[in-house]
Protein backbone atom coordinates (compact mmCIF):
# COMPACT_ATOMS: atom_id res chain seq x y z
CA UNK A 1 0.00 0.00 0.00
CA UNK A 2 0.95 3.44 0.05
CA UNK A 3 3.12 3.59 2.99
CA UNK A 4 6.22 5.72 3.57
CA UNK A 5 8.87 2.89 3.24
CA UNK A 6 10.80 3.07 -0.07
CA UNK A 7 10.84 0.38 -2.34
CA UNK A 8 12.07 -3.29 -1.45
CA UNK A 9 11.98 -3.59 1.88
CA UNK A 10 10.54 -5.69 4.90
CA UNK A 11 10.13 -4.07 8.53
CA UNK A 12 13.02 -4.75 10.88
CA UNK A 13 13.34 -4.32 14.31
CA UNK A 14 14.14 -1.16 16.11
CA UNK A 15 17.88 -0.01 16.32
CA UNK A 16 18.42 -2.76 12.97
CA UNK A 17 18.81 -0.17 10.67
CA UNK A 18 21.79 0.42 8.43
CA UNK A 19 22.78 2.76 10.43
CA UNK A 20 22.70 0.67 13.35
CA UNK A 21 24.95 -1.72 11.23
CA UNK A 22 27.69 0.71 9.90
CA UNK A 23 27.78 1.38 14.25
CA UNK A 24 28.11 -1.75 14.99
CA UNK A 25 30.70 -2.74 12.14
CA UNK A 26 32.96 0.04 13.14
CA UNK A 27 32.63 -0.93 16.98
CA UNK A 28 35.72 -3.06 16.92
CA UNK A 29 33.59 -6.59 17.99
CA UNK A 30 34.70 -9.62 15.99
CA UNK A 31 32.20 -10.20 13.40
CA UNK A 32 34.36 -12.75 11.55
CA UNK A 33 33.34 -15.14 14.45
CA UNK A 34 37.49 -16.40 13.75
CA UNK A 35 39.52 -14.14 15.06
CA UNK A 36 39.85 -12.21 12.31
CA UNK A 37 42.12 -14.30 10.57
CA UNK A 38 41.88 -14.65 6.87
CA UNK A 39 41.74 -18.42 5.49
CA UNK A 40 40.37 -20.17 2.57
CA UNK A 41 37.05 -21.68 3.12
CA UNK A 42 35.74 -25.08 1.25
CA UNK A 43 32.22 -26.11 0.09
CA UNK A 44 32.32 -28.78 3.46
CA UNK A 45 33.35 -26.53 5.75
CA UNK A 46 31.07 -23.72 4.58
CA UNK A 47 27.94 -25.75 4.66
CA UNK A 48 28.73 -26.69 8.16
CA UNK A 49 27.51 -22.86 8.84
CA UNK A 50 24.00 -23.08 7.97
CA UNK A 51 22.06 -22.06 10.37
CA UNK A 52 20.86 -18.76 12.71
CA UNK A 53 23.55 -18.56 14.64
CA UNK A 54 26.27 -19.88 12.84
CA UNK A 55 25.60 -18.12 9.29
CA UNK A 56 28.31 -17.72 6.37
CA UNK A 57 28.01 -17.36 3.00
CA UNK A 58 30.29 -17.23 -0.02
CA UNK A 59 29.55 -14.25 -2.14
CA UNK A 60 31.83 -13.79 -5.32
CA UNK A 61 35.14 -16.19 -4.39
CA UNK A 62 35.30 -14.89 -0.47
CA UNK A 63 32.84 -16.43 2.62
CA UNK A 64 31.45 -14.24 4.88
CA UNK A 65 29.87 -14.95 8.24
CA UNK A 66 26.59 -12.83 8.27
CA UNK A 67 25.60 -14.60 11.96
CA UNK A 68 24.97 -10.72 13.07
CA UNK A 69 23.99 -9.00 10.01
CA UNK A 70 20.77 -11.28 9.52
CA UNK A 71 19.10 -9.02 11.84
CA UNK A 72 19.79 -5.63 9.87
CA UNK A 73 19.07 -7.32 6.19
CA UNK A 74 16.76 -5.12 4.66
CA UNK A 75 15.18 -8.08 2.20
CA UNK A 76 15.05 -9.93 5.95
CA UNK A 77 16.24 -12.63 7.47
CA UNK A 78 14.71 -15.48 5.49
CA UNK A 79 15.99 -14.11 2.61
CA UNK A 80 19.32 -14.49 3.74
CA UNK A 81 18.80 -18.23 4.82
CA UNK A 82 18.21 -19.03 0.92
CA UNK A 83 21.78 -19.08 0.62
CA UNK A 84 22.84 -20.26 4.10
CA UNK A 85 25.79 -22.45 4.10
CA UNK A 86 25.93 -21.86 0.53
CA UNK A 87 27.33 -20.06 -2.62
CA UNK A 88 24.76 -17.25 -2.43
CA UNK A 89 26.03 -15.31 -5.78
CA UNK A 90 23.54 -16.06 -7.94
CA UNK A 91 20.71 -15.46 -5.73
CA UNK A 92 22.33 -11.97 -5.16
CA UNK A 93 22.93 -11.06 -8.57
CA UNK A 94 19.30 -11.50 -9.06
CA UNK A 95 17.89 -9.97 -6.35
CA UNK A 96 20.07 -6.32 -5.76
CA UNK A 97 23.35 -6.78 -7.80
CA UNK A 98 24.05 -3.42 -6.86
CA UNK A 99 23.89 -3.40 -3.00
CA UNK A 100 27.79 -2.59 -2.30
CA UNK A 101 27.72 -5.78 0.03
CA UNK A 102 32.02 -5.77 0.14
CA UNK A 103 31.87 -2.04 2.22
CA UNK A 104 28.46 -3.56 4.15
CA UNK A 105 30.27 -6.78 4.67
CA UNK A 106 34.35 -5.79 5.31
CA UNK A 107 34.10 -6.74 8.50
CA UNK A 108 32.62 -10.42 8.76
CA UNK A 109 34.65 -11.52 5.93
CA UNK A 110 36.16 -15.21 6.70
CA UNK A 111 38.04 -15.63 3.66
CA UNK A 112 38.43 -17.41 0.60
CA UNK A 113 36.08 -19.82 -0.92
CA UNK A 114 38.25 -22.48 -2.38
CA UNK A 115 34.55 -24.81 -3.39
CA UNK A 116 35.03 -28.44 -3.83
CA UNK A 117 38.75 -28.07 -3.41
CA UNK A 118 40.24 -29.69 -0.38
CA UNK A 119 42.42 -27.29 1.82
CA UNK A 120 45.43 -29.81 1.73
CA UNK A 121 45.17 -29.53 -2.17
CA UNK A 122 45.27 -25.80 -2.26
CA UNK A 123 48.10 -25.19 0.44
CA UNK A 124 50.09 -27.34 -2.00
CA UNK A 125 48.89 -25.29 -4.81
CA UNK A 126 49.35 -22.69 -3.43
CA UNK A 127 53.48 -24.07 -2.16
CA UNK A 128 54.20 -24.47 -6.09
CA UNK A 129 53.07 -21.00 -6.42
CA UNK A 130 49.78 -22.15 -8.96
CA UNK A 131 47.24 -19.50 -8.99
CA UNK A 132 43.50 -19.86 -8.46
CA UNK A 133 41.69 -21.32 -6.13
CA UNK A 134 38.35 -21.63 -7.42
CA UNK A 135 36.43 -18.71 -7.11
CA UNK A 136 32.80 -19.54 -6.18
CA UNK A 137 30.00 -20.45 -9.00
CA UNK A 138 28.47 -17.83 -9.15
CA UNK A 139 27.65 -18.62 -13.61
CA UNK A 140 27.56 -14.83 -13.68
CA UNK A 141 31.12 -13.70 -14.62
CA UNK A 142 31.51 -11.95 -17.53
CA UNK A 143 34.43 -13.00 -20.08
CA UNK A 144 37.78 -11.02 -19.35
CA UNK A 145 38.08 -8.01 -21.94
CA UNK A 146 39.63 -8.14 -24.73
CA UNK A 147 43.33 -7.04 -24.24
CA UNK A 148 44.25 -3.60 -25.87
CA UNK A 149 44.98 -4.41 -29.56
CA UNK A 150 45.82 -1.48 -32.26
CA UNK A 151 42.89 -0.70 -34.64
CA UNK A 152 45.21 0.71 -37.25
CA UNK A 153 43.46 0.51 -40.64
CA UNK A 154 45.69 0.21 -43.65
CA UNK A 155 46.74 3.72 -44.57
CA UNK A 156 46.08 5.89 -46.75
CA UNK A 157 42.41 6.60 -46.15
CA UNK A 158 39.98 5.90 -46.68
CA UNK A 159 40.70 3.25 -43.99
CA UNK A 160 39.11 -0.05 -43.85
CA UNK A 161 36.80 -1.38 -40.68
CA UNK A 162 38.28 -3.12 -38.32
CA UNK A 163 37.23 -7.27 -38.24
CA UNK A 164 33.94 -7.81 -36.87
CA UNK A 165 33.36 -9.90 -33.48
CA UNK A 166 31.00 -13.29 -33.90
CA UNK A 167 28.12 -11.57 -32.55
CA UNK A 168 26.67 -8.11 -31.93
CA UNK A 169 25.56 -5.51 -34.12
CA UNK A 170 27.80 -4.31 -36.56
CA UNK A 171 30.37 -2.00 -36.33
CA UNK A 172 31.54 0.77 -39.07
CA UNK A 173 34.32 4.20 -39.02
CA UNK A 174 34.88 6.75 -41.35
CA UNK A 175 36.62 9.81 -41.09
CA UNK A 176 37.02 12.60 -42.96
CA UNK A 177 40.02 15.53 -42.10
CA UNK A 178 37.47 17.21 -39.83
CA UNK A 179 35.36 14.77 -38.24
CA UNK A 180 35.09 10.97 -37.09
CA UNK A 181 31.84 9.09 -37.75
CA UNK A 182 31.16 6.41 -35.65
CA UNK A 183 27.98 4.04 -37.14
CA UNK A 184 26.66 0.80 -34.75
CA UNK A 185 23.91 -0.66 -36.90
CA UNK A 186 21.84 -2.46 -34.45
CA UNK A 187 19.05 -3.24 -37.15
CA UNK A 188 16.26 -2.85 -33.97
CA UNK A 189 13.92 -0.35 -34.76
CA UNK A 190 12.64 2.02 -32.13
CA UNK A 191 15.91 3.08 -30.60
CA UNK A 192 15.47 6.65 -29.48
CA UNK A 193 18.51 9.13 -28.28
CA UNK A 194 17.91 7.95 -25.06
CA UNK A 195 19.08 4.77 -25.74
CA UNK A 196 22.46 6.22 -26.56
CA UNK A 197 25.26 7.53 -24.29
CA UNK A 198 28.42 8.82 -24.64
CA UNK A 199 31.37 9.70 -22.70
CA UNK A 200 34.60 10.99 -23.44
CA UNK A 201 37.23 11.77 -20.76
CA UNK A 202 40.08 12.98 -21.96
CA UNK A 203 40.91 11.02 -25.21
CA UNK A 204 38.85 8.10 -24.02
CA UNK A 205 35.89 7.33 -25.02
CA UNK A 206 32.83 5.16 -24.36
CA UNK A 207 29.69 4.84 -26.12
CA UNK A 208 26.87 2.64 -24.84
CA UNK A 209 24.01 1.48 -26.93
CA UNK A 210 21.39 -0.30 -24.91
CA UNK A 211 19.26 -2.75 -27.32
CA UNK A 212 16.57 -5.12 -26.36
CA UNK A 213 18.22 -7.13 -24.64
CA UNK A 214 21.93 -6.35 -24.15
CA UNK A 215 24.05 -3.12 -24.17
CA UNK A 216 26.59 -2.59 -26.89
CA UNK A 217 29.66 -0.90 -25.64
CA UNK A 218 32.51 1.09 -27.85
CA UNK A 219 35.40 1.87 -25.83
CA UNK A 220 38.47 3.39 -27.27
CA UNK A 221 41.69 5.58 -26.56
CA UNK A 222 41.84 7.96 -29.77
CA UNK A 223 44.87 9.18 -31.29
CA UNK A 224 44.38 12.89 -30.57
CA UNK A 225 41.67 15.19 -28.77
CA UNK A 226 38.19 15.94 -30.31
CA UNK A 227 35.78 18.37 -29.14
CA UNK A 228 33.47 17.13 -25.86
CA UNK A 229 30.26 17.53 -27.80
CA UNK A 230 29.56 14.61 -29.13
CA UNK A 231 26.70 14.67 -32.17
CA UNK A 232 24.36 11.31 -32.01
CA UNK A 233 21.24 10.37 -34.20
CA UNK A 234 19.24 7.17 -34.36
CA UNK A 235 17.65 6.45 -37.67
CA UNK A 236 14.17 4.58 -37.53
CA UNK A 237 15.69 2.06 -39.02
CA UNK A 238 17.97 1.47 -35.51
CA UNK A 239 21.34 2.83 -37.25
CA UNK A 240 23.07 4.96 -34.71
CA UNK A 241 25.40 7.29 -35.91
CA UNK A 242 28.09 9.25 -33.35
CA UNK A 243 30.33 11.97 -34.77
CA UNK A 244 33.25 13.70 -33.17
CA UNK A 245 34.42 16.54 -34.27
CA UNK A 246 38.40 16.01 -34.69
CA UNK A 247 40.11 19.49 -32.69
CA UNK A 248 43.06 19.56 -35.45
CA UNK A 249 42.34 19.06 -39.21
CA UNK A 250 44.23 16.10 -40.30
CA UNK A 251 43.35 12.32 -41.44
CA UNK A 252 44.54 10.29 -38.94
CA UNK A 253 46.57 7.13 -39.12
CA UNK A 254 44.78 5.20 -36.82
CA UNK A 255 41.77 5.37 -34.60
CA UNK A 256 43.63 4.59 -31.86
CA UNK A 257 43.48 1.70 -29.56
CA UNK A 258 40.83 -0.47 -28.08
CA UNK A 259 39.91 -0.69 -23.98
CA UNK A 260 38.88 -3.21 -22.38
CA UNK A 261 35.22 -4.40 -23.38
CA UNK A 262 35.38 -2.38 -26.89
CA UNK A 263 32.44 -4.04 -29.13
CA UNK A 264 31.07 -6.31 -26.69
CA UNK A 265 27.56 -7.06 -25.90
CA UNK A 266 26.47 -7.25 -21.88
CA UNK A 267 22.79 -8.64 -21.44
CA UNK A 268 21.25 -5.92 -19.54
CA UNK A 269 20.80 -7.84 -16.61
CA UNK A 270 24.68 -8.25 -15.80
CA UNK A 271 25.48 -4.93 -17.22
CA UNK A 272 28.07 -3.48 -14.79
CA UNK A 273 27.59 0.50 -15.12
CA UNK A 274 30.71 3.04 -14.58
CA UNK A 275 29.83 5.80 -12.19
CA UNK A 276 30.24 9.64 -12.88
CA UNK A 277 30.71 12.78 -10.89
CA UNK A 278 27.83 14.74 -11.57
CA UNK A 279 27.55 18.38 -9.95
CA UNK A 280 24.49 19.31 -8.17
CA UNK A 281 23.46 23.06 -9.96
CA UNK A 282 19.41 23.23 -8.53
CA UNK A 283 17.45 22.20 -6.03
CA UNK A 284 13.35 22.57 -6.38
CA UNK A 285 10.72 21.78 -3.86
CA UNK A 286 8.03 19.36 -5.58
CA UNK A 287 5.91 18.61 -1.90
CA UNK A 288 6.80 18.88 1.56
CA UNK A 289 9.55 16.14 1.80
CA UNK A 290 10.56 15.78 -2.10
CA UNK A 291 12.54 18.10 -4.08
CA UNK A 292 13.84 18.02 -7.40
CA UNK A 293 17.77 17.62 -8.06
CA UNK A 294 19.13 18.93 -11.29
CA UNK A 295 22.19 17.34 -11.62
CA UNK A 296 25.52 18.73 -14.67
CA UNK A 297 27.22 16.16 -16.07
CA UNK A 298 30.70 16.66 -17.08
CA UNK A 299 32.36 18.13 -20.35
CA UNK A 300 31.99 15.35 -22.79
CA UNK A 301 29.78 13.30 -21.09
CA UNK A 302 26.04 12.57 -22.50
CA UNK A 303 24.51 10.47 -20.31
CA UNK A 304 20.89 9.55 -21.70
CA UNK A 305 18.49 7.21 -19.87
CA UNK A 306 16.70 4.68 -21.99
CA UNK A 307 12.68 4.92 -20.87
CA UNK A 308 12.60 2.92 -17.60
CA UNK A 309 15.81 2.98 -16.48
CA UNK A 310 17.37 3.83 -13.21
CA UNK A 311 20.44 5.35 -12.01
CA UNK A 312 22.39 4.33 -8.67
CA UNK A 313 23.51 7.59 -6.34
CA UNK A 314 26.53 6.63 -4.31
CA UNK A 315 27.92 8.19 -1.23
CA UNK A 316 30.13 7.28 1.16
CA UNK A 317 28.48 6.98 4.93
CA UNK A 318 30.72 6.53 7.94
CA UNK A 319 32.83 4.92 5.76
CA UNK A 320 30.81 2.27 3.98
CA UNK A 321 29.99 3.16 0.70
CA UNK A 322 26.28 3.00 -0.14
CA UNK A 323 24.04 2.49 -3.55
CA UNK A 324 20.14 3.71 -3.74
CA UNK A 325 18.76 3.44 -7.33
CA UNK A 326 16.70 6.82 -8.64
CA UNK A 327 14.52 7.20 -11.84
CA UNK A 328 15.14 9.75 -13.22
CA UNK A 329 12.37 11.99 -14.83
CA UNK A 330 12.11 15.08 -17.09
CA UNK A 331 12.13 18.70 -15.34
CA UNK A 332 8.31 18.99 -15.62
CA UNK A 333 5.40 16.85 -17.60
CA UNK A 334 5.50 19.73 -19.93
CA UNK A 335 6.63 19.80 -23.69
CA UNK A 336 8.32 16.68 -25.31
CA UNK A 337 11.00 18.85 -26.91
CA UNK A 338 11.75 21.26 -24.69
CA UNK A 339 12.06 18.12 -22.10
CA UNK A 340 14.09 16.49 -24.60
CA UNK A 341 16.76 19.05 -25.00
CA UNK A 342 16.35 19.57 -21.34
CA UNK A 343 17.60 15.81 -20.64
CA UNK A 344 20.71 16.45 -23.16
CA UNK A 345 22.47 18.54 -20.85
CA UNK A 346 21.34 17.79 -17.27
CA UNK A 347 19.82 14.93 -14.98
CA UNK A 348 17.04 15.31 -13.08
CA UNK A 349 15.95 13.25 -9.64
CA UNK A 350 12.58 13.61 -8.15
CA UNK A 351 13.73 12.29 -4.63
CA UNK A 352 11.93 11.99 -1.74
CA UNK A 353 13.64 13.03 1.63
CA UNK A 354 13.21 10.27 4.66
CA UNK A 355 14.58 12.27 7.90
CA UNK A 356 15.51 8.87 9.32
CA UNK A 357 16.71 7.79 6.03
CA UNK A 358 20.52 6.90 5.24
CA UNK A 359 21.02 8.89 2.49
CA UNK A 360 18.43 10.80 1.24
CA UNK A 361 19.19 13.53 4.11
CA UNK A 362 22.81 13.61 2.69
CA UNK A 363 21.62 14.35 -0.60
CA UNK A 364 19.07 17.10 0.76
CA UNK A 365 22.08 18.67 2.85
CA UNK A 366 24.33 18.78 -0.25
CA UNK A 367 24.94 22.57 -1.37
CA UNK A 368 25.02 23.13 -5.39
CA UNK A 369 28.26 23.34 -6.59
CA UNK A 370 28.98 19.91 -4.87
CA UNK A 371 29.23 16.55 -6.73
CA UNK A 372 27.28 13.44 -6.78
CA UNK A 373 28.52 10.25 -7.82
CA UNK A 374 25.88 9.01 -10.34
CA UNK A 375 25.72 5.66 -12.35
CA UNK A 376 25.01 4.75 -16.25
CA UNK A 377 21.75 3.60 -16.26
CA UNK A 378 20.74 0.38 -15.56
CA UNK A 379 17.33 -1.62 -15.99
CA UNK A 380 15.20 -4.07 -18.03
CA UNK A 381 12.12 -2.08 -19.42
CA UNK A 382 11.86 -2.63 -23.11
CA UNK A 383 8.47 -2.16 -24.30
CA UNK A 384 8.42 0.24 -27.32
CA UNK A 385 5.97 3.00 -26.87
CA UNK A 386 4.13 2.98 -30.03
CA UNK A 387 3.28 -0.90 -29.63
CA UNK A 388 1.09 0.63 -26.43
CA UNK A 389 -2.45 0.74 -27.36
CA UNK A 390 -3.63 1.68 -23.68
CA UNK A 391 -1.45 2.55 -20.81
CA UNK A 392 -2.92 2.38 -17.31
CA UNK A 393 -0.08 3.53 -14.66
CA UNK A 394 -0.78 2.88 -11.20
CA UNK A 395 1.97 4.76 -8.95
CA UNK A 396 2.36 5.07 -5.23
CA UNK A 397 4.84 8.06 -3.70
CA UNK A 398 8.07 7.93 -5.90
CA UNK A 399 6.41 5.23 -7.76
CA UNK A 400 5.75 8.14 -9.71
CA UNK A 401 9.20 8.46 -11.60
CA UNK A 402 9.84 5.87 -14.18
CA UNK A 403 5.48 7.09 -14.93
CA UNK A 404 6.51 10.40 -15.98
CA UNK A 405 8.71 9.31 -18.81
CA UNK A 406 6.56 6.45 -19.72
CA UNK A 407 3.34 8.98 -19.94
CA UNK A 408 4.30 11.03 -22.46
CA UNK A 409 6.15 8.74 -24.41
CA UNK A 410 3.11 6.84 -25.33
CA UNK A 411 1.65 9.89 -25.22
CA UNK A 412 3.68 11.22 -28.15
CA UNK A 413 4.65 7.75 -29.89
CA UNK A 414 1.06 6.36 -30.07
CA UNK A 415 -1.39 7.62 -32.21
CA UNK A 416 -4.33 7.06 -30.60
CA UNK A 417 -3.45 5.26 -27.29
CA UNK A 418 -5.83 6.55 -24.09
CA UNK A 419 -3.25 6.92 -20.85
CA UNK A 420 -4.73 6.84 -17.17
CA UNK A 421 -2.55 7.82 -14.61
CA UNK A 422 -3.44 6.84 -10.89
CA UNK A 423 -1.60 8.10 -7.93
CA UNK A 424 -1.92 6.73 -4.46
CA UNK A 425 -0.61 8.83 -1.47
CA UNK A 426 -1.31 9.44 2.24
CA UNK A 427 -2.60 12.78 2.16
CA UNK A 428 -2.79 15.79 0.00
CA UNK A 429 0.29 17.42 0.65
CA UNK A 430 1.81 14.56 -0.66
CA UNK A 431 0.83 15.09 -4.31
CA UNK A 432 3.02 14.81 -6.47
CA UNK A 433 3.01 17.36 -9.68
CA UNK A 434 -0.88 17.76 -9.67
CA UNK A 435 -1.26 20.87 -10.98
CA UNK A 436 1.10 19.89 -14.04
CA UNK A 437 -1.11 16.51 -14.41
CA UNK A 438 -3.86 18.53 -14.63
CA UNK A 439 -2.57 21.12 -16.92
CA UNK A 440 -1.74 17.80 -19.27
CA UNK A 441 -5.14 16.13 -19.26
CA UNK A 442 -6.23 19.72 -20.28
CA UNK A 443 -3.98 19.79 -23.42
CA UNK A 444 -4.53 16.13 -24.40
CA UNK A 445 -8.24 14.49 -24.22
CA UNK A 446 -6.57 10.82 -24.49
CA UNK A 447 -4.97 11.71 -20.72
CA UNK A 448 -6.47 11.31 -17.65
CA UNK A 449 -5.52 11.37 -13.85
CA UNK A 450 -7.09 10.18 -10.79
CA UNK A 451 -5.17 10.77 -7.19
CA UNK A 452 -6.42 7.97 -4.57
CA UNK A 453 -5.67 9.58 -0.95
CA UNK A 454 -5.32 6.71 1.67
CA UNK A 455 -5.02 8.82 5.08
CA UNK A 456 -6.28 12.23 4.37
CA UNK A 457 -8.48 13.71 7.07
CA UNK A 458 -12.07 13.42 6.83
CA UNK A 459 -12.86 17.01 7.65
CA UNK A 460 -10.52 18.09 4.52
CA UNK A 461 -11.91 19.91 1.57
CA UNK A 462 -10.94 17.12 -0.67
CA UNK A 463 -13.67 15.89 -2.97
CA UNK A 464 -11.74 13.23 -4.91
CA UNK A 465 -10.71 9.36 -3.95
CA UNK A 466 -9.87 8.15 -0.77
CA UNK A 467 -8.23 4.55 0.10
CA UNK A 468 -5.91 2.22 -1.54
CA UNK A 469 -5.78 0.16 -4.65
CA UNK A 470 -8.64 -2.46 -4.91
CA UNK A 471 -10.83 -4.55 -7.40
CA UNK A 472 -13.19 -2.51 -7.57
CA UNK A 473 -11.39 0.51 -8.51
CA UNK A 474 -9.23 -1.77 -10.97
CA UNK A 475 -12.25 -2.74 -12.77
CA UNK A 476 -13.33 0.63 -13.15
CA UNK A 477 -9.76 1.72 -14.51
CA UNK A 478 -9.58 -1.25 -16.56
CA UNK A 479 -12.68 -2.45 -18.33
CA UNK A 480 -11.28 -4.42 -21.23
CA UNK A 481 -8.19 -5.98 -19.36
CA UNK A 482 -7.91 -8.74 -22.10
CA UNK A 483 -7.68 -5.86 -24.75
CA UNK A 484 -4.52 -6.67 -27.06
CA UNK A 485 -1.62 -3.66 -26.49
CA UNK A 486 -2.93 -2.88 -23.13
CA UNK A 487 -0.47 -2.21 -20.83
CA UNK A 488 -0.72 -1.81 -17.14
CA UNK A 489 2.36 -0.30 -15.47
CA UNK A 490 3.09 -0.82 -11.82
CA UNK A 491 5.28 0.79 -9.37
CA UNK A 492 5.81 1.59 -5.48
CA UNK A 493 6.81 0.21 -2.75
CA UNK A 494 6.79 -3.82 -2.79
CA UNK A 495 3.46 -4.23 -0.69
CA UNK A 496 1.77 -2.06 -3.09
CA UNK A 497 3.38 -4.13 -6.02
CA UNK A 498 2.31 -7.17 -5.18
CA UNK A 499 -0.72 -6.05 -3.93
CA UNK A 500 -1.62 -4.72 -7.82
CA UNK A 501 0.27 -7.75 -9.32
CA UNK A 502 -2.53 -9.91 -7.40
CA UNK A 503 -5.34 -8.13 -8.31
CA UNK A 504 -4.61 -7.41 -11.78
CA UNK A 505 -4.39 -11.35 -12.31
CA UNK A 506 -7.59 -11.62 -10.56
CA UNK A 507 -9.23 -9.02 -13.23
CA UNK A 508 -7.64 -11.37 -15.56
CA UNK A 509 -5.28 -9.05 -17.22
CA UNK A 510 -2.51 -10.98 -18.73
CA UNK A 511 0.31 -11.35 -17.09
CA UNK A 512 3.03 -10.33 -19.81
CA UNK A 513 0.74 -7.02 -20.28
CA UNK A 514 1.80 -6.07 -16.19
CA UNK A 515 5.32 -4.20 -15.77
CA UNK A 516 6.22 -3.94 -12.46
CA UNK A 517 8.88 -1.46 -12.07
CA UNK A 518 10.95 -2.98 -9.13
CA UNK A 519 14.52 -2.60 -9.39
C1 LIG B 1 14.27 0.84 -9.03
C2 LIG B 1 14.05 1.88 -7.95
C3 LIG B 1 13.89 3.20 -8.32
C4 LIG B 1 13.71 4.18 -7.33
N1 LIG B 1 13.51 5.47 -7.72
C5 LIG B 1 13.30 6.42 -6.79
C6 LIG B 1 13.06 7.79 -7.18
O1 LIG B 1 13.06 8.14 -8.35
N2 LIG B 1 12.86 8.68 -6.17
C7 LIG B 1 12.88 8.34 -4.84
O2 LIG B 1 12.69 9.22 -3.98
N3 LIG B 1 13.11 7.06 -4.47
C8 LIG B 1 13.34 6.10 -5.39
N4 LIG B 1 13.60 4.81 -4.99
C9 LIG B 1 13.84 4.54 -3.55
C10 LIG B 1 15.30 4.93 -3.21
O3 LIG B 1 16.19 4.05 -3.88
C11 LIG B 1 15.66 4.83 -1.70
O4 LIG B 1 15.23 3.60 -1.21
C12 LIG B 1 15.04 5.97 -0.91
O5 LIG B 1 15.49 7.22 -1.40
C13 LIG B 1 15.38 5.88 0.59
O6 LIG B 1 16.78 5.95 0.77
P1 LIG B 1 17.42 6.36 2.18
O7 LIG B 1 18.80 5.77 2.21
O8 LIG B 1 17.31 7.81 2.45
O9 LIG B 1 16.48 5.69 3.21
P2 LIG B 1 16.59 4.33 4.00
O10 LIG B 1 17.69 4.36 4.97
O11 LIG B 1 16.59 3.21 3.03
O12 LIG B 1 15.21 4.41 4.78
C14 LIG B 1 14.04 5.00 4.20
C15 LIG B 1 12.85 4.86 5.15
O13 LIG B 1 12.47 3.51 5.25
C16 LIG B 1 12.62 3.10 6.58
N5 LIG B 1 13.22 1.78 6.48
C17 LIG B 1 14.48 1.48 6.09
N6 LIG B 1 14.64 0.16 6.09
C18 LIG B 1 13.47 -0.36 6.48
C19 LIG B 1 12.99 -1.65 6.67
N7 LIG B 1 13.76 -2.70 6.43
N8 LIG B 1 11.72 -1.82 7.09
C20 LIG B 1 10.91 -0.78 7.30
N9 LIG B 1 11.30 0.48 7.13
C21 LIG B 1 12.56 0.68 6.73
C22 LIG B 1 13.53 4.11 7.25
O14 LIG B 1 13.30 4.19 8.63
C23 LIG B 1 13.12 5.36 6.53
O15 LIG B 1 11.95 5.92 7.06
C24 LIG B 1 13.73 3.82 -5.96
C25 LIG B 1 13.90 2.49 -5.59
C26 LIG B 1 14.03 1.52 -6.58
C27 LIG B 1 14.19 0.08 -6.16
Amino acid sequence: MATGNPRNKVALAPGRSLMDWIRLTNSGVDLTGVGGRRREVTKDELARHSRPGDLWMALRGQVYNVTRYVEYHPGGADELMRAAGADGTELFDSVHRWVNYEGMLSKCLVGKYVGEQSLAKSLIRKALGVGGGGGGSSGNSLAPPPGPASLRPPAPAPARPPPRPAAGPDFDWFQSPQQLHLITYCRQPGLTADDVSVRLTGRRLLCRVYLRDSVFTLHWELPEDVSPDAHTSVSSAGKVEIVLEKRRAAQWASTGRVLAGHRTSTPLAQFCPEFVSFVLVERRPVSHDTRLLLLQPPAGCSLRVPLGFHVFVRRTVCGAQLERPYTPVPESVGEAAAAAAAAERQLCLMVKVYPDGVLTPQLDALRLGQTLEVSEPVGTFRRRPQDVAELVALAAGTGLTPMVGLVRAVLDQSAEAPVRLVTFVRRQRDLLWPDQWAALAERQARFSVLHVLSEEEAESAWSGRRGRVSAPLLEELIPEPARPGLLVAVCGPTAFSAACSRLLAELGVPGQQVHVFDG
